[in-house]
């Protein structure tokens, strides 16, 4: 069982244009990394609409092509920090409903809503009731925390209507994005006000996994996934295997995902490419550092179907 907990379905028109020039930033710090030149016009008008897949139509081939049994797909909503997309966050909520509804044995949907929304809560009930998502997926950088009083709205809507709930964590993503909003300290407050909520801390928390680790170690309704560390999975494989060893030492082997925060890191490495190296630890993990099946077996895909209800 393969189960990508950390997909994003793009389209040009939901997003407003600022993000777009966000991903451009980013694709051209990667590249130079990677030593790599393109003009950022070129990025702009070449590598970003391959990103867009509207009706999931590419996602579905990808997903047969890499042996990914399911996909959670998670929405996002930069109205505040970049003003309103052309199409609205309601048409992206429903495109998201209609792809679930078209392959609901391999797509679970989530909804999103930036809980600055004076509707926030609202326009997430809507989005389960009317529109069939099944979880919330928060991204805090764009400008809040998660404790805040207007979060707290959207939480005890998400606690009553049962969902899981993704949050963005760790220092990730190009200005305008502010990482302090990213901080998993922040989540403290959630996990111990809402017991009974089920929440994953996106991209083990990008430059403060140390500190996720230990925050999650005795909150257990905090979770953790591995998306958007390919690149050091690839560049610095005895670092990949310490950070996800840490993981698994301080979560236990039932609370670490396997997902990808594909399409955007799809070109630096396939999801087949990343499930294998995660499905070898056991054979080709360094000396000193161990990894059994039964784990490997968690993080690819036991731990979502039991902790996201899939
Ligand atoms: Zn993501």
């Amino acid at each position: 069982m393969l189960i990508d907990a950390h997909y994003h379905l793009v389209a040009e028109e939901w997003y407003p244009e600022g993000w777009w020039q966000t991903v451009t930033s980013m694709y051209l710090n990667g590249m130079k990394a990677l030593g790599m030149e393109m003009p950022l016009d070129m990025i702009r008008q070449t590598m970003i609409p391959s990103l867009w897949d509207p009706e999931g139509e590419a996602l579905i081939r990808d997903m047969d092509a890499n042996g990914i049994d399911k996909s959670v797909i998670l929405p996002m909503d930069y109205w505040l920090m970049y003003g309103e997309p052309k199409a609205s966050l309601e048409t992206q909520l429903k495109a998201y409903g209609e792809l679930q509804k078209k392959h609901p044995d391999r797509i679970v949907a989530y909804a999103t809503v930036d809980p600055r929304r004076p509707d926030a809560s609202e326009v997430l009930e809507r989005a389960v009731k009317e529109w069939g998502l099944r979880g919330l997926n928060l991204y805090p950088q764009t400008g809040y925390f998660v404790n805040e009083p207007r979060s707290y709205r959207v939480f005890k809507k998400a606690c009553e209507l049962e969902l899981p709930v993704t949050c963005h964590v760790g220092q990730l993503g190009a200005a305008p994005l502010r990482a302090k909003y990213g901080d998993p300290i922040h989540l403290d407050d959630i996990i111990q006000d809402f017991p009974e909520l089920r929440i994953t801390a996106g991209h083990m928390a990008f430059g403060w996994h140390e500190q996720l680790f230990y925050l999650a170690g005795l909150k257990y309704n905090l979770a953790t996934d591995v998306s958007a560390w390919q690149d050091v999975a690839r560049s610095n494989y005895v670092k990949f295997c310490q950070v996800l060893r840490h993981a698994l030492d301080r979560l236990g082997p039932d609370r670490v995902l396997f997902g990808t925060d594909n399409p955007f890191v799809a070109a630096l490495m396939s999801t087949r490419d990343y499930a294998d190296i995660i499905r070898e630890l056991p054979s080709k993990a360094p000396a000193g550092i161990a990894f059994t099946e039964d784990e490997v077996n968690k993080i690819l895909g036991g731990n979502a179907l039991r902790l996201l209800s899939l």
